[in-house]
This record gives C-alpha cells, structure tokens and sequence, in this order.
C-alpha cells in the first residue's frame, strides 16, 4: 500500500517493524479471523489471543527482551506473503482512537519514510489511500489502537458512533 513512499526493497532489507520489544506486544499485528486461519495453515502449533469481538495477537512464549514475528523468516520475510495483516501493510501508519476520533498516526521509528516531510506525507495519504484506511478501520474497529503519543498524528476523522 506505500510502495510510492517505501520501496520494497528497503523494507526487505530492514524487516525492524516485525520484531517486537516483550513489554510491546500491543504493537503486534492484529489478526482478523480469515488471517488468523491463513497462519494455522502455515504455523498450525501457533495460539492466540483473542482481543476482540473478532481479533486476536499471537500469543507469545518468551523470556527474551525482543522477539520476531513467528512469520518472519531470515530468507523468505513475512511467510505470508502479500497477504500480510492490515497493521503490516499499512505500518508504520497505524490507526488509533484520539478522544472521540480515529486517526491516521506515524511511528517514528520507520526511517525511511520519516526521512519524507510531514507535508509529502500528509498529501500522500489525503490524494491515495486515507478514505481507504477510515474505511477498513470503521468497518473493522478492532484494528484501531489505543494511541500512543510517541506517534505523531497526520489526520483524523471524528468516529460514528
Ligand atoms: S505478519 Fe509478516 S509483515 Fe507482519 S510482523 Fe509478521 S512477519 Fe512482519
């Protein structure tokens, strides 16, 4: 979905946004149902934690300080392919609730697209793809994130109640 903003190649090369800190497990993808079944298909030891009316998170066995995704492999990347869950194409945009708004957040920790403006950003998302993003999320809330601060906000959209 950002190819116009992060080359595939770049991310290819980082992969640093599937792989997690331990206390920062609300920053895995959430998985809808039909991705959930994907992954049994690949992974079918994997368990999950239901987080939602129709969401879940991986659920992870580990003492270390960071882990990777369980999809991630060192030669293929995500094993799912161009199927990946909403929050893994979209990143690093990420859909949150602010007060009584969901918006269209950044993480900071994304390199390469922090190196456009917040102007080329902004445009970018109002001309290709933030009727898209409000769409998906209103349609599937469980996708929206509690926000976070460190996330720099690009726009916003009150929530239908
Ligand atoms: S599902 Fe794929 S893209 Fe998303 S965090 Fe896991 S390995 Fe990365």
């Amino acid at each position: 979905m950002l190819t116009k903003l992060l080359s595939r190649c770049t991310c290819a090369e980082c992969q640093q946004c599937c792989i997690f800190d331990s206390y920062d497990i609300w920053n895995t993808p959430v998985l809808v149902p039909e991705i959930r079944n994907k992954i049994r298909q690949i992974l079918p030891e994997m368990e999950f934690i239901s987080t939602g009316t129709e969401s879940y998170l991986f659920k992870i066995h580990t003492e270390a300080e960071s882990f990777s995704c369980p999809l991630l492999s060192t030669e293929q990347g995500c094993l799912l392919g161009e199927e990946k869950p909403f929050d893994c194409q979209i990143f690093p945009l990420r859909m949150m609730h602010l007060d009584s708004s969901i918006v269209i957040a950044v993480s900071p920790l994304c390199d390469a697209v922090m190196q456009h403006s917040m102007k080329t950003l902004l445009n970018f998302l109002k001309q290709e793809l933030a009727e898209t993003l409000f769409a998906y999320a209103e349609q599937h809330p469980d996708v929206i994130h509690v926000y976070d601060p460190f996330y720099p906000v690009l726009l916003w959209k009150p929530q239908k109640f």
